[in-house]
């Protein structure tokens, strides 16, 4: 894939039922009839479990990729109520899995748990998407970078295959809130996030880092000279077909 490729990934959280498959296949046809997407952009989308077997098998051989929200942290099958292991997802057709979510952090996923669910996620062959990013508090006491570094330090080891993760750096006081960092200081949070995980993985290629929080049409915009960016999660403006093609449309503008 090259370097300055881009993701846009829609995670549609508690959201969807079986038609709202028509708002992939707007997405779909968008991206289909872009001369430009096989060089510039992929897109993904991450729709709850209820829906990843269908839209998968759907959308095999298309322009949109699926991947699910979450997994439990034991593999295989498990007398856990509710739960659903990476092998299941992976069963269903699912190439993508969102790790470590803050609304997902906030329920108890600590980083022993968080480490358990890349471990199996990746023997199971799916591509994870970890979510890092400070709180209000934290932003305020000047522990942005503390925490992001020990997010990702305490879960990610060097024998995991770093072409496989993707981390999404997501200020909890960001998601929803209309609240964007100033570009500059996400410039260099970007910076520090790609240093620490070449720490890890001992590289020297570049590790792909997204941003996500409150992306939508019009934020969009402010990103578009941020090169260290490798594309965006997107929650709320995921779940409209006109604001997910228009953030692409504009970020290419
Ligand atoms: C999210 O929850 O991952 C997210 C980025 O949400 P929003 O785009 O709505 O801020």
């Amino acid at each position: 894939m090259a370097n300055n490729m881009r993701y846009f990934i829609g995670n549609w959280k508690m959201f969807g039922v079986p038609k709202s498959i028509n708002i992939l296949n707007k997405i779909n046809t968008f991206v289909k009839l872009d001369k430009n997407h096989n060089k510039r952009y992929k897109v993904i989308i991450t729709p709850p479990y209820t829906l990843l077997e269908s839209y998968s098998n759907i959308f095999k051989n298309k322009r949109i990729s699926i991947g699910a929200q979450n997994c439990y942290h034991k593999d295989n099958f498990g007398s856990n109520t509710g739960a659903i292991s990476p092998y299941m997802v992976k069963n269903l057709g699912a190439k993508y899995i969102i790790i470590g979510h803050s609304d997902n952090r906030a329920e108890g996923d600590n980083d022993i748990i968080l480490k358990d669910k890349v471990i199996f996620a990746l023997k199971n062959k799916l591509k994870i998407i970890f979510c890092i990013g400070e709180n209000k508090r934290q932003k305020l006491n000047k522990l942005t970078f503390t925490t992001l570094r020990k997010q990702l330090t305490k879960v990610l080891e060097r024998k995991f295959e770093e072409n496989n993760i993707i981390v999404a750096y997501e200020p909890i006081w960001s998601i929803g809130t209309g609240k964007i960092p100033q570009q500059s200081e996400l410039q260099k949070t970007t910076k520090f996030i790609k240093k620490i995980l070449k720490n890890i993985f001992k590289t020297k290629k570049s590790p792909k880092v997204l941003y996500g929080g409150s992306v939508d049409s019009s934020s969009i915009k402010q990103f578009t000279e941020l090169n260290d960016i490798d594309g965006f999660l997107i929650g709320g403006a995921s779940k409209s077909s006109k604001n997910f093609i228009d953030i692409i449309k504009n970020y290419y503008r």
